[in-house]
């Protein structure tokens, strides 16, 4: 924890300068399979279009070179972080002096209907919403309430994506992960209530933060195909309502704390409408902050300290970051 906020740890030992990171990273990278990059603006690939570059931007192909990525980068203490979606982070202004681990790459899907229910195995990198989609499809039961949520479903399974009342962990039989020395492991859900070294809370998971999730086993009861049809665009339309969609956001800022609605709290203590730079607290729902255009990470985090502080002072409560705040950010 940095001023109260968490940052993401990097994978690897420490930072780099960029010239440095240019030095070992043309080497580390040299014939890996997939798209390669450099100085590539997080902006682009993040929901908030904030973020400054990554010394490297890497989409691996496929498992063999992730993994070969990875024990290469452990081996020359190069650091490096895994982005899905980027529909829950916040990125540094300053970038990233490492390499940013995209895992779009991995975006295969099958499903298999049996006796015990609906079978999906996917890549880290296949969206949410496909997921919603195909269990929609074959009449599997339990995502329709995610309906909505953007990013990937690596993403949605490392921060344990939420959406009323249900969770993604209620579905996930077993995750598939490369750790930091390039070992693959599989991590997978007891059948029973007690969990076998795969555990998840409130908007988190047990996945180490030095971890890339690439793939995920999800099991579903079957169910009335109209009824979770109409669950999954009752969601949806809810969402639609509810949230700000004509900016640019990160979904929710600050975790609901026990007993309570961060959203409500942050709206109560007058903080709609607040302003820091290009960041607004939106006066759809004040739990989002939009980009208003020109928006910086900065800014987004000024307007965090501020209601953060009015909330304390009204009522006495602490929120705690929703978003993840990676990069670096000065
Ligand atoms: C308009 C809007 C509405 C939203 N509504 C909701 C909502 O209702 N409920 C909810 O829970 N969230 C919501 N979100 C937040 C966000 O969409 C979810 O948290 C989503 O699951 C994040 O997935 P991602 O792929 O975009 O993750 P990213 O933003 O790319 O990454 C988030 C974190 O996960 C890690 N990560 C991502 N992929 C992997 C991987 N393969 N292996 C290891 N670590 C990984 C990253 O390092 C990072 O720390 C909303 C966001 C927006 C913009």
């Amino acid at each position: 924890m940095e001023n109260g906020r968490e940052t993401h740890k990097h994978a690897g030992c420490g930072y780099m300068s960029s010239a440095l990171a240019t030095t070992i990273t043309s080497a580390l990278m040299s014939d890996l399979s997939g798209h390669v990059s450099y100085n590539e603006p997080m902006s682009e690939h993040t929901s908030l279009r904030i973020g400054g570059p990554a010394a490297v931007f890497f989409k691996p192909e496929g498992l063999t070179s992730l993994t070969e990525f990875i024990r290469r980068a452990h081996r020359q203490s190069v650091p490096f972080l895994v982005l899905g979606g980027g529909s829950n982070v916040l990125f540094g202004d300053a970038g990233f002096d490492g390499v940013v681990v995209s895992s779009k790459g991995f975006r295969n899907i099958e499903t298999q209907v049996t006796d015990r229910g609906l079978f999906i195995r996917a890549g880290a990198g296949v969206t949410l919403s496909r997921i919603v989609l195909a269990a929609q499809k074959e009449a599997g039961q339990g995502v329709e309430c995610l309906s909505g949520i953007p990013g990937t479903l690596g993403g949605a399974v490392f921060g344990n994506a939420g959406s009323f009342g249900a969770e993604i962990k209620d579905v996930v039989a077993a995750v598939t992960i490369v750790s930091m020395d390039g070992k693959v492991k599989v991590l997978k859900k007891g059948d029973g209530h007690i969990d076998d070294g795969l555990n998840f809370t409130y908007r988190r998971s047990c996945i180490p933060e030095d971890s890339v999730i690439v793939s995920i086993d999800l099991r579903l009861p079957l169910g009335d195909p109209a009824a979770i049809a109409a669950r999954a665009y009752e969601c949806l339309t809810k969402k639609r309502q509810t949230q700000p969609h004509s900016f640019h956001s990160a979904g929710c800022v600050f975790k609901n704390p026990p007993n309570g609605y961060a959203g409500e709290l942050i709206e109560h203590a007058g903080c709609k409408g607040l302003v820091c730079g290009g960041i607004e607290v939106s006066m759809v729902h004040a739990n989002f902050f939009i980009n208003r255009g020109g928006g910086t990470a900065s800014d987004y985090l000024s307007l965090m300290d501020r209601v953060k502080a009015m909330v304390k002072a009204k009522f006495d409560v602490s929120l705690a970051p929703e978003i993840r705040i990676i990069g670096d950010m000065i």
